[in-house]
């Protein structure tokens, strides 16, 4: 999945890339553990979100499935 279909949340902080037993890759937001707002599961791509904030390190879409 490329940032474009990503938006927002492929270069913020607070996600997580999360994979299902069936090996699909969903985005979480960790703002849901705290805040009711904003949903485990974003809809993608997020074009704006109040939570936003940019990570520190530069990452690209989700880690490659042979990544340790
Ligand atoms: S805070 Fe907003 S931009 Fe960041 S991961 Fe959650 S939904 Fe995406």
């Amino acid at each position: 999945m490329s940032a474009g279909e990503v938006g927002l949340c492929a270069s913020c902080r607070h996600r997580r890339w999360v994979a299902s037993g069936k090996g699909s890759r969903f985005l979480y937001c960790r703002r849901s553990e705290t805040d009711p707002l904003f949903p485990k599961y974003p809809r993608l791509p997020v074009l704006r979100c109040g939570g936003y904030e940019a990570r520190e390190e530069r990452e690209g879409g989700p880690p490659a499935a042979s990544r340790p």
